[in-house]
């Protein structure tokens, strides 16, 4: 079968690999409909957080239907439309018992990061004809009729992602919220926020095109280049500082940023994949009481109440997809998602 495969930084290449099998009584095979590029399949395309293996298939945002059934899978059937979580539990180990399923004591066995699908060898991606998925009653979930195969995809991760960092950042009925990034977390981050009854969501971007988005969208916008941030977050908030501040573009600087900005008991809350240390001023965590929140996204524990909001239209993720490839042409793909170029926010390929 055709897939997308990783061979070192700016180089993902279209290979015919193996089509993957059953190998445990837990495990589905999906054929997948539809895929996309993360944010974070970026960080392996430039090489900041390089993989020691080659040739691995990548993706981990995907839908697809069940192909095959392991005999131990008992809430999924052939024929079914469904999603997968990006990051793997096993369902049983006590870490996935307390819902940090992406610390799962099983899947993460290989490594820290080998249990979210893409990233190596032990869990194959799904930017590809078919994908193996373990442990299926945890992971895979179907799709109701009234929701979308591309709104689905994005309960794979990032929507979850945007979802806990609001959740995290204690966003709720008149919440100031800073988001920074109007990338797809970003936007993503932006609604949810709103759906938990913001009162401001403060967007901040360099790139006029998504800012302009955001604006759109019912954010007040900030222009970090071109206008002093803490000023205008200090007059869009009366002079306090934000509630909450929402990191969603993965870089250590702004976690520091993001102190100045808040109000007396404020939260940062980091929902981008941040490879670098970060530099923490510790006095103003001492002296306004700030709380500093983040981690690996758990989707399973999100899947029923986003499903919810997308079916009751306070939520439509698909409103992000910009780009529609085939398969075959991933490699072009993740050149045109890295470069920003053509407003590009979101490209989902079609096998
Ligand atoms: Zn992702
Ligand atoms: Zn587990």
């Amino acid at each position: 079968m055709q897939a997308i495969t990783y061979h070192g930084a700016r180089d993902m290449r279209l290979q015919d690999v193996p089509a993957p099998e059953v190998e445990a009584a837990t495990d589905v095979v999906l054929r997948v409909t539809r895929s996309t590029i993360c944010g974070s399949d970026l960080h392996l395309w430039h090489g900041a957080m390089p993989s020691p293996e080659t040739g691995f298939t990548v993706g981990h945002e995907l839908v697809g239907v069940v192909e095959e059934v392991g005999s131990a899978v008992h809430t999924l059937a052939t024929g079914d439309r469904v999603f997968v979580s990006a990051v793997l539990g096993c369902g049983s180990c006590p870490r996935c018992r307390r819902g940090l399923y992406s610390a799962c004591a099983v899947t993460t066995a290989g490594g820290t990061r080998s249990n979210v699908l893409g990233f190596g060898s032990a869990y194959p991606g799904g930017q590809a004809e078919r994908i193996r998925v373990p442990f299926a009653d945890v992971n895979v979930f179907a799709i109701p009729d009234d929701v979308t195969d591309e709104q689905a995809l994005f309960l794979t991760d990032i929507l979850p992602t945007a979802y806990m960092a609001a959740d995290f950042a204690r966003v709720e009925a008149g919440s100031h919220v800073v988001v920074f990034g109007c990338g797809p977390v970003g936007a993503l981050a932006q609604r949810c926020a709103q759906v938990r009854g913001a009162a401001r969501v403060i967007a901040i971007d360099p790139d006029e095109g998504r800012l302009a988005l955001a604006g759109k969208r019912g954010c007040d916008v900030i222009h970090p280049e071109k206008e002093n941030v803490l000023q205008r977050v200090l007059e869009l908030t009366g002079g306090e500082g934000a509630d909450s501040v929402i990191e969603a573009v993965g870089r250590a600087e702004l976690v520091s940023q993001a102190a100045l900005l808040l109000r007396a008991g404020g939260v940062i809350s980091v929902a981008g994949v941040i490879v670098a240390n970060v530099d923490l001023p510790w006095a103003l965590f001492l002296l306004k009481n700030l709380t500093l929140r983040g981690g690996l996204v758990n989707p399973q524990q999100y899947a029923a109440q986003l499903l919810a909001l997308i079916q009751g239209g306070r939520l439509d993720p698909s409103e992000l997809i910009t780009h529609r490839m085939p398969l075959a042409e991933g490699a072009a793909a993740y050149e045109l998602f890295a470069s920003h170029a053509d407003g590009v926010l979101k490209v989902v390929l079609e096998p």
